[in-house]
């Protein structure tokens, strides 16, 4: 078996209470592949009942945001170490909803990141291209900048999700030699950089169960972050029992 590869659902600010137990009731049925470690990132209020049902599953808990001090007076925010008690793994950070609708740069997403990492969760850091930019070919230098300004001075392995914001919730794929491309760009950019820590490379984008096969079979990929198709069952079981 090669490496495991990462599968994180980002449920959004999608599901109530009881169909988000529903959701977990069907996805705890399915036997996962042993090639993939499943993450669940859920909204922040549904942490704590998620994260029960999970305690007995292979499956990991995650959040999709968190504050970058660990604690004060910021109201309406999560910190890290509430995460940590309900089990929190990984930390979503700098989704392109978050950098747009919340005004997040890369200079505040870099904070989070190293507080993440301070806390002993793992950074998801989420890197795309908007359309324009790359109709304008200067997808390399903002996806390049995105990286220097995000990635963290320590940790010995980086988790970076390539989301092109054109393909999120659109139905748009990047080819396959496109998402390879950014594969090299930012395998190349860590070792340009010096860091020779273990990447682990999600793609991000409009995947459901039809493209995700080909994806990971004839790209570079370590993973995907899922949106849209994460809420189905009937997506997750094909995506999760595919090896
Ligand atoms: C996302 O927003 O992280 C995402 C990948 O969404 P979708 O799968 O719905 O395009």
């Amino acid at each position: 078996m090669g490496q495991v590869k990462l599968i994180v659902s980002n449920w959004k600010m999608n599901l109530n209470l009881l169909n988000s137990k529903n959701l977990i009731d069907d996805i705890l049925k399915i036997r996962h592949s042993e090639s993939f470690k499943h993450i669940i990132c859920p909204q922040h209020l549904l942490i704590p009942s998620i994260s029960g049902l999970l305690r007995d599953s292979k499956i990991i808990i995650g959040a999709q945001d968190c504050h970058y001090e660990k604690n004060g007076a910021f109201t309406g925010d999560t910190g890290v170490d509430l995460l940590k008690d309900y089990d929190c793994e990984y930390v979503i950070l700098g989704h392109s909803e978050r950098r747009n609708y919340h005004k997040e740069d890369n200079k505040l997403i870099k904070k989070k990141v190293d507080l993440v990492i301070s806390a002993n969760l793992k950074p998801i850091i989420c890197v795309g291209e908007t359309i324009t930019e790359r109709k304008s070919n200067k997808y390399l230098e903002i996806l390049g900048n995105q990286l220097d300004l995000c990635i963290p001075n320590k940790s010995e392995e980086i988790i970076i999700a390539y989301e092109p914001v054109w393909s999120i919730g659109t139905g748009l794929v990047p080819s396959y030699e496109e998402i390879n491309e950014i594969y090299d760009f930012t395998d190349k950019f860590l070792k340009n950089k010096k860091m020779t820590r273990k990447l682990n490379f999600l793609y991000g984008g409009s995947i459901n169960s039809e493209n995700f096969k080909e994806i990971v079979n004839k790209t570079k990929v370590n993973g995907a972050l899922i949106g849209g198709a994460s809420l189905k069952t009937t997506e997750m079981k094909k995506i999760l029992t595919f090896c």
